[in-house]
């Protein structure tokens, strides 16, 4: 008997109207376990109505009752974090000791929204003219939209949601169709924790709701995270319709060693961010920018680092899990094919990999390129998979320069012992996060996430100050209260004395 995945609406799972269904896999035997319910736009609609019925009492409700809330929230989530990792692992594929760590850095940003009454604070300037007073107000907007990629299900939800909720707003949110459960699961613990009915809302579906999201003339801002052109759709769509949006697209994450660098500290960096998660990760190394004079020392580092990996289902303790889909193991596999002839080396194959785990799972072990030159594809494109490319560079000045030239901007590092070549990098390079020594500089949740150029479509970045920025709309007010001294006609602007 088959199992679907429901939308949750109003406090409640609902089936919808849709008849449309899709698959979710167990990515780790290749089998079909449940059917999500691919939203209608009548689907979204009710779930907007749900939010927007929710919104007037939500955002009347006190900012300690609002932070109880996300401390019960938080609690609860902390105490059964394994359930929820067991989800994330069966669907996803990713290994648990890793869903863990996602939840993790979910978990921090609801810590951070618990301190919203600090985060909602505005501005007093008393007296700009005698007797009158301007201060700011920070309001929320209403009913927002979340659209969340299938590669963190669990913490991409949590970029926005916590700050979303904490500062009043109702949530719309439409997970990723691929490993949709955390999203349903998430919602329960909501309500479980005292959150209103409607006040989060979770609709399942793909293009089609996407767009009814992006119409929608109730919904005031739209989060998006996923790949590049759709970002851009999201960002130009969404901002036509006149709704606040920020939308993370791809990226194809550098790292540059310089000479000086500790290698051993670069190697075993290198292997965690290219190949944790299988490299499905936004933030994850895909090229290695080896300088000449250590290249051959690096490159035999990480491969020999590499050959002690295990790659198999996520529940046995290898470190490595499946991709998401076999189509998607197959384009990852395509690179590797076009390599060889565009002139890389491959160094490490992980075409047929060895495995702990069924026949049918989407399995592609760790694979190691060098010399692969920046023309080719597999240099160019964001592959998503456990695939490092090494590309030689002669100094840090034609590192920084394919760094720079890359459109991409999300995140990069940079290896050395020299502080002075540390601190010119963080100046000199074009990319919104940036790690020295750090391999994935994914900022803590009180500061900002997000890149540059074609990896971030519109000006706030997701959570930290800007998140809070982004869930908010500031409102001056000018006030004076009349005291017996006032009086008079006056057609001039106030003269301020
Ligand atoms: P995706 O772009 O295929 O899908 C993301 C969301 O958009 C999903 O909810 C999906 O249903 C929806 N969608 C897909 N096609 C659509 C279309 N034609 N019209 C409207 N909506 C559509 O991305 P994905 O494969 O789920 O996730 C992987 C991508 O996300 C990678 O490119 C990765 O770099 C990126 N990502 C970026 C960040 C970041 O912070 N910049 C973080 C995580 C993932």
């Amino acid at each position: 008997m088959t199992t679907y995945i429901d939308h949750f609406i109003g406090g409640a799972t609902v089936e919808g109207s849709s008849t449309r269904t899709g698959p979710v896999f167990n990515p780790a035997t290749g089998v079909v376990q449940k059917e999500v319910r691919l939203g209608s736009v009548a689907d979204v609609d009710t779930a907007v109505q749900a939010a927007a019925a929710a919104f007037p009492a939500w955002s009347e409700a006190s900012l300690s009752k609002r932070q109880a809330v996300l401390f019960s929230f938080r609690e609860l989530l902390n105490s059964r974090k394994g359930d929820l990792a067991e989800i994330l692992t069966s669907e996803h594929g990713k290994v648990l000791s890793d869903a863990g760590g996602e939840i993790a850095r979910g978990l921090e940003v609801v810590d951070f929204a618990t301190s919203i009454p600090q985060l909602m604070k505005g501005e007093y300037s008393e007296n700009v003219s005698t007797g009158v007073d301007v201060y700011t107000l920070k309001q929320p907007l209403g009913v927002v939209g979340i659209i969340s990629p299938f590669n963190f299900p669990a913490m991409v939800p949590m970029w926005f949601f916590p700050l979303a909720l904490a500062a009043g707003n109702t949530v719309v949110l439409k997970p990723s169709e691929k490993d949709p459960s955390a999203a349903i699961w998430m919602a329960e613990l909501l309500t479980e924790a005292g959150l209103p009915d409607g006040v989060f809302n979770v609709v399942h579906g793909d293009k089609e709701a996407v767009d009814a999201i992006l119409d929608h003339p109730v919904i005031q801002s739209v989060s998006f995270v996923g790949s590049t052109p759709i970002a851009r759709y999201i960002y130009e769509t969404a901002a036509r319709n006149g709704k606040r949006v920020q939308a993370l697209g791809g990226a194809k994450n550098h790292m540059l060693v310089l000479p000086d660098a500790d290698l051993d500290l670069a190697a075993d960096a290198a292997v965690n961010a290219g190949f944790g998660s299988a490299g499905e990760r936004c933030m994850a190394i895909s090229v290695l920018l080896a300088v000449d004079t250590i290249a051959d020392d690096l490159v035999a580092r990480i491969a020999t680092r590499m050959s002690s990996l295990t790659t198999g289902d996520g529940r046995r303790g290898c470190d490595m899990g499946p991709l998401i889909t076999g189509v998607h193991r197959d384009k990852v596999a395509s690179y590797v094919d076009v390599a060889s002839t565009d002139g890389a080396t491959v160094v490490v194959d992980g075409r047929n990999p060895e495995v702990n785990g069924e026949d049918g799972g989407f399995w592609f072990g760790p694979t190691l390129l060098d010399h692969v030159p920046t023309s080719s594809t597999v240099y160019s494109d964001e592959i998503f998979g456990p695939v490092l490319s090494v590309v030689r560079v002669s100094s840090y000045a034609e590192g920084l320069q394919i760094i720079n030239d890359s459109p991409y901007g999300n995140g990069t590092a940079i290896f050395t012992n020299d502080g002075g070549a540390a601190r010119r990098f963080q100046r000199e390079v074009s990319v919104g996060m940036v790690g020295i020594n750090v391999p994935i500089p994914v900022p803590v949740a009180y500061h900002s996430f997000g890149g540059w150029k074609h990896s971030m479509f519109g000006d706030a970045k997701a959570y930290g100050p800007r998140g809070v920025e982004f869930f908010t709309r500031e409102k001056a007010v000018t006030s004076r209260w009349l005291d017996p001294s006032h009086g008079g006609l006056n057609l001039g602007f106030p003269e301020h004395d």
